[in-house]
This record gives structure tokens, sequence and C-alpha cells, in this order.
């Protein structure tokens, strides 16, 4: 990690209708980190990425590389390097995994460069490789997970936001996402990683966030985290 801030969150409230679910968050993100925001069901932890990502309007700051994303369509900010991939993947299902892949690199020219990608995609992903001319849409939940994270890969992210990539697979699936996580990481992407399995994005995250009712209530390093007693009690059952 080094000390550019890729992505500093001021203060940010977020409300649907009169009822707030972002309800005044820190948080930031070094360049070359892997971050990772945990929390129970509902506790906000989507909205915050909804808004990091242009696509809720919010009070407070959200910079990214420096900048006030303030007005910044998604459009721009994918542009800009800053990609999600959503929960529930959103996977074009009736196109194939190659047109898939394609499509993730729409901000690009460079031809040779996306096909090189590709091949680079297939490397990290050797499933999707196999499946590379099925329609999207007929894979199971963890390879449209593969292909969802590939094509955003494919895009060249500075900042990529994971939103519960392992979210309703089965525990091999589970253990693959988590591995192929890593994988992207250290090929030197910077992660935010919203997770509910706590303890496995603790174990990788540089730092951890702790969200809870709209509010960070703790945060700190990875490890740290996972050996706190009152994150144990409250999101590991332990
Ligand atoms: P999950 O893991 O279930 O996605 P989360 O931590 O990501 O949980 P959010 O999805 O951000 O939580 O939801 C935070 C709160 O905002 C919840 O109380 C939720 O019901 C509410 N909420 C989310 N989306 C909307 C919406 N479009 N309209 C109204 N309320 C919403």
């Amino acid at each position: 990690p080094s000390n550019e801030i890729l992505l500093q969150v001021q203060g940010l409230k977020v409300a649907y209708g009169g009822i707030e679910a972002v309800k005044g968050v820190d948080l930031e993100v070094r360049a070359g980190e892997l971050v990772t925001l945990i929390g129970s069901n509902g506790a906000g932890k989507t909205t915050t990425m909804k808004a990091v990502t242009g696509t809720l309007p919010f009070d407070g700051e959200i910079r990214y590389l420096g900048e006030s994303i303030r007005g910044k369509g998604a459009w721009d900010l994918v542009h800009k390097g800053l990609v999600m991939v959503p929960e529930g993947r959103g996977v074009f299902a009736r196109m194939t995994i190659v047109e898939n892949l394609q499509m993730g690199a729409y901000t690009r020219k460079d031809k040779a460069g996306i096909k090189a990608d590709i091949e680079r995609m297939f490397g990290i992903f050797p499933r999707l490789r196999e499946r590379k001319d099925q329609l999207a849409g007929t894979m199971s939940g963890g390879e449209q997970q593969m292909l969802a994270m590939a094509r955003a890969l494919m895009s060249q992210p500075k900042l990529l936001l994971l939103d519960e990539p392992s979210m309703g697979l089965s525990p091999i699936m589970v253990d693959k996402i988590f591995e192929v996580v890593r994988d992207v990481y250290a090929l030197g992407v910077t992660i935010l990683l919203v997770e509910q399995n706590a303890s496995r994005a603790l174990a990788l995250a540089d730092r951890g966030y702790v969200m809870d009712s709209g509010l960070i209530t703790m945060s700190g390093p990875g490890q740290e985290l996972l050996n706190d007693a009152r994150v144990r009690a409250a999101y590991l059952g332990q």
C-alpha cells in the first residue's frame, strides 16, 4: 500500500424518502489496499457503495482521486477506473462469456490489448475459458460471479468495488471466490470488498470497517478486527 488516497468518504449520508440508511460514514481506501466493509443485513453497505459509484444522491463528501464525485455520473467514474461488481452480479445472460468480457472493455480502444486481456482473464479464471462460448445466463452462480469480476477487470480498474461476491454461493464456490479476490489483489488492483462473510473478508483484508445501522462502529487492521471480542460476538458467532 502507498500513501495515495484513492477514495475518501467523509460524513456520508444517504436517505431513501425520509429514512436515513447511511447516517454519517467516514472511510478511505489507499492505492494498493484491500479494504473490507462488513456488517449485517441492512446495515447500509450496499447503499454506501451505490453512493460511491455515483448512482445515488448523497450528503457529505466523496472524493475519488482527489476530486469530488458530486455531479459525476457512474459512466464518468467508470472511465476514471472506479468500477463496481454489483450484488447479484448482473452479467449479460444472453451473451457468451467472451462477449461479456468484450463488453467490460467498452471504455477501451486498444483491440490487441483487449484480446490479450481476455487471454489473461482466462489465465486467472480457467473455468471461463472452458465455457467461453456458453451463454452467461446458463452458468452457475459462482461462475457468473467470476465472469462479473473478470468483466470488471477488463476495464482496467484503479479501484474495484465488490459487493458481496460470496453471497448465495456453495461453500466450495465461496472458497474459490475468496481465492480469486486474493489473486486479483495480488495483481495490484486496489479493492473495496463489501461482505457479510466477516471472517473470510477480514482474514484477507489489510484494513476493515464495521458498519451497523448506517454508521461505522469500528475500524482497524483486518487481523485486529478478526481477533476483537466484540466483532467475534456480533459478526462471527463466537
Ligand atoms: P444487504 O447485505 O442486505 O444488502 P446492506 O448493508 O447492503 O445490506 P443496504 O442495502 O444498504 O444494506 O440497506 C440499508 C437500509 O436501506 C435498509 O434498511 C434497507 O431496507 C434500506 N433500503 C435499501 N434500498 C432501499 C430503497 N431503494 N428504498 C428504500 N429503502 C431502501
